[in-house]
């Protein structure tokens, strides 16, 4: 009778403690968003800039917005007040401009660097000598106000577990590397957003701690 409620308690239940479980409310309205709020949920994530800044207004705002789509540098004015994680960096260009906004609101923005680990045109995210050449630049550049806590990517969309197994264990294996040679003042390596609905057990067994989930908790998107 309560789909939502359900899927939320199977979830609390699967997913171990110390991964942070984010709802992914797109597509979805305020009043679905605070059946979870209600039971306890405070992560929520968007992929579109003008949905997300819309139910930031109108829901409460003690929840942690976290923005997991592609994100437009002429968008990041919008989210810049309030984001609590942005999952999708892909660019210097983009960072240098969630860094101008974020001083404008005297935050600091914390930021996932989005790695292509899929072989899908559609998914975005840096390959690894693009990211590594990223991690050079925020090291010796001032990006005073932003923060790189870690990385995010997407799998293929695949019944091949196989495959998406090794995606993700190439992640976990390259997150261990920069955790160990990326510690500055900007940048700790700690949060590994892997995993959605259809392959976030296999993300957790291989090191995933962020979940980012949508069809099982709300049902299917239309
Ligand atoms: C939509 C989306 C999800 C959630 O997808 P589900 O399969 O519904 O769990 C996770 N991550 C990103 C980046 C998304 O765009």
């Amino acid at each position: 009778m309560h789909p939502i409620e359900d899927s939320f308690k199977y979830l609390r239940d699967v997913i171990p403690s110390s991964v942070t479980l984010v709802a992914v409310s797109k597509t979805k309205s305020g009043q679905e968003i605070m059946e979870l709020y209600n039971l306890g949920q405070r992560d929520f994530g968007e992929n579109k800039v003008q949905e997300l800044t819309a139910k930031y207004e109108e829901l409460p705002k003690d929840i942690k917005w976290h923005f997991i789509g592609h994100l437009q540098r002429n968008k990041v004015k919008y989210i810049a007040p309030f984001v609590h994680l942005i999952h999708s960096v892909d660019s210097r260009d983009t960072l240098k401009e969630i860094d101008k906004r974020a001083a404008q609101h005297e935050r600091n923005i914390n930021c996932l660097i989005q790695v292509a680990i899929s072989d899908e045109e559609s998914k975005f995210g840096l390959d690894h000598s693009s990211l590594l050449g990223l991690l050079d630049e925020i090291k010796a550049v001032e990006f005073p106000n932003i923060h790189i806590s870690g990385l995010m990517g997407m799998g293929t969309n695949t019944s091949d577990v196989k495959k998406t197994r090794s995606e993700f264990n190439g992640l976990k294996n390259l997150f261990d590397e920069l955790k160990q040679t990326y510690s500055t003042e900007n940048i700790d390596i700690k949060t590994l957003s892997m995993g959605m609905t259809g392959d976030f057990t296999i993300a957790i067994e291989e090191g995933s701690n962020m979940v980012r989930i949508g069809s099982l908790l709300f049902g299917p998107r239309n």
